[in-house]
């Protein structure tokens, strides 16, 4: 199966690094090398920023017509080349082909969304309070060209719920995409170039990330940071941009409770959840991860998730038929391994799974631990993997309190069939994103994003665009 090489993307420009160096790219099937990634260095950066000042200076003077034009073309492109897009990244991810091709289709759907909603950047006209004759206005502008880091969990999907609001409200951007899944994000790029975006408008680089994000925070021509990631590298990047004043949305980890009432449908509880956690081998930020399930339907949840999981066909992502593809590097091989050992040493029980999988590949069992004491380690840090970890409850005070112990706040669930119940989970439960007896469903249109220490700034519907714009106050006098 071909496999591209990528280069850095500079002012319209496909290029490699000045200095020609390179990053290799591997397949976590097979954990084979399968081709390289340019890795920019502080030449290519002064280059890319240059490009996305004078790339800034067109696109915000262009209509919102003409920009809709663009971003949709880029979205019929996505639409046209999603087979061979979908291939290459499940490739170098190792999600199923299945998920790749949803991942490609859902970004065509966010960025005809935003090319859509650019349209609708208003401003609003504010009556004086001390004369007619005083015409006062509230006008919205890009706040300029963006900076925006980006994991390889969705190495495509991370990306477009950044630069699609930022390029529907006339940002430019400079995309530091994943060293270890660098074609789809590049495919993602490729499409907009082709469907006529000016030289400048979108710039993509990858190489060391610290080194990349402590450059481009610190430059005077970018305004604004946006980051996809872990909670401890956002809050160190947050802390840079606060140095500097740069505005900041943060979309950060997560350690989503699914709460499992007494008195709900079970059935559904495992279908959606379970669903949900095997996704993307649990590499997934709104990913369902602490499992509170009430004492008297505990047994019953616990033996259907774990039949779920053990019925779950793993394998390499571009195999007829695989549900769950490998982990995405060794580091998080190692982290089920370390998670899953010290929770059963602090006494949980292994239903299914709990093993690396023989052979190449970073393979990790689907895995549903029980009774999992509140000081493992799975139930405090972000587990990021195939592994759901369950425990019961009494009361739905206490599944409460124990959603909101964390300080993190993403995603949460819920499965009740009493109202009186969604509406207190609704008001106590501590999270940017709920989903009561559904799985999720993140879509273009809806606010995505987290509270606490799972960042702030949202990645979807209206408030993303609020993201990229600066509100401005104009008052005129006409005598
Ligand atoms: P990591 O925390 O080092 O990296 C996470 C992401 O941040 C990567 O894309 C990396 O390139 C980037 N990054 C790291 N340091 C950076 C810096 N100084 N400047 C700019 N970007 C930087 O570790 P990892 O092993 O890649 O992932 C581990 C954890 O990260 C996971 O367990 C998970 O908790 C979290 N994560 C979250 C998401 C998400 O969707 N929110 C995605 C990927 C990883």
């Amino acid at each position: 199966m071909s496999y591209p090489n990528t280069q850095l993307l500079i002012h319209g420009r496909w290029q490699d690094a000045a200095d020609g160096r390179t990053l290799p790219v591997l397949n976590p099937a097979t954990g084979g090398e399968i081709g390289s990634v340019a890795h920019a260095g502080k030449v290519d950066l002064a280059q890319a920023v240059e490009s996305v000042q004078k790339g800034f200076e067109t696109w915000r003077d262009m209509t919102a017509a003409e920009r809709s034009k663009i971003m949709r073309r880029a979205a019929l492109h996505m639409r046209e080349r999603v087979g061979d897009i979908a291939k290459q990244l499940t490739q170098e991810q190792g999600k199923p082909l299945a998920e790749a091709t949803g991942e490609t289709l859902a970004a065509a759907d966010i960025i005809d969304w935003f090319a859509e909603e650019g349209f609708r950047i208003y401003g609003r006209l504010v009556p004086s309070r001390t004369s007619h004759a005083v015409r006062q206005m509230v006008i919205k502008d890009p706040v300029g060209p963006v900076a925006a880091f980006t994991p390889w969990n969705f190495p495509i999907n991370q990306i477009v719920r950044k630069v699609a609001p930022a390029l529907a409200a006339g940002c430019s951007v400079i995309v530091k995409a994943p060293e270890e899944t660098p074609a789809a994000p590049a495919a993602l790029i490729r499409a907009f170039q082709d469907a006529g975006l000016p030289p400048g408008v979108l710039n993509l680089v990858y190489g060391d990330p610290s080194e990349i994000s402590s450059y481009l925070i610190a430059h005077p021509a970018i305004r604004k940071i946006t980051f996809t990631g872990s909670t401890p590298v956002g809050k160190q990047l947050a802390a840079m941009a606060g140095q500097h004043m740069k505005r900041v949305s943060m979309e950060l980890g997560g350690h989503a409770p699914v709460i499992v009432c007494e008195d709900a449908d079970v059935e559904l509880a495992v279908k959606c959840a379970g669903a949900a956690k095997f996704r993307n081998a649990g590499q997934v930020c709104i990913s369902p991860t602490r499992f509170l399930v009430h004492e008297r339907v505990r047994n019953d949840f616990a033996q259907a998730l774990a039949a779920l999981a053990k019925s779950l066909k793993v394998g390499d992502g571009l195999a007829q038929g695989t549900q769950m593809g490998p982990l995405a590097n060794p580091r998080r091989t190692v982290a089920m391994e370390a998670l899953t050992r010290d929770a059963v040493v602090k006494g949980a029980k292994v239903l299914h799974g709990g093993e690396r999988m023989a052979g190449a590949g970073n393979f990790w069992q689907p895995t549903v631990l029980d009774e999992v004491p509140l000081d493992a380690m799975i139930f405090n840090d972000e587990p990021f993997g195939p592994v759901a970890a369950i425990r019961g409850f009494r009361t739905l005070d206490e599944a409460i309190q124990e959603s909101n112990r964390l300080p993190y706040g993403l995603a949460g669930y819920a499965f009740t069939r009493s109202l009186k119940n969604a509406d207190l989970l609704t008001r106590r439960v501590e999270v940017g994103m709920l989903w009561i007896n559904m799985p999720a469903m993140p879509s273009a249109e809806m606010p995505f994003g987290g509270v606490k220490d799972s960042g702030y700034g949202s990645e979807g519907g209206m408030e993303a665009l609020e993201c990229y714009l600066n509100p401005r106050a104009v008052a005129i006098s006409n005598v």
